[in-house]
């Protein structure tokens, strides 16, 4: 789906989130950094990444307090 803010559009909140998850992952980013929630867009009705939000989406929250986005990064690097 193409939208006019040139962002990458996903069709369900669902996926948005995992492919929050899956870029900071992969990216390797602190959690301060990145992409922080998901948000619907006005103009294409689909959801993209923000990384302007106040508050930090609740799936990708838990994984930082459980240690899990770091032990999934750190399992990637030594790939
Ligand atoms: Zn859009």
């Amino acid at each position: 789906m193409k939208c006019q803010t040139g962002k990458n559009s996903y069709s369900t909140k669902s996926l948005a989130e995992t492919a929050l998850i899956d870029i900071h992952i992969h990216r390797n980013f602190p959690p301060d950094q990145g992409p922080q929630n998901v948000y619907q867009c006005e103009f294409c009705g689909g959801w993209h990444f923000t990384s302007k939000s106040q508050k930090r989406n609740v799936r990708l929250q838990e994984m930082i307090d459980f240690g899990e986005m770091r032990r999934l990064q750190q399992a990637r690097r030594w790939e």
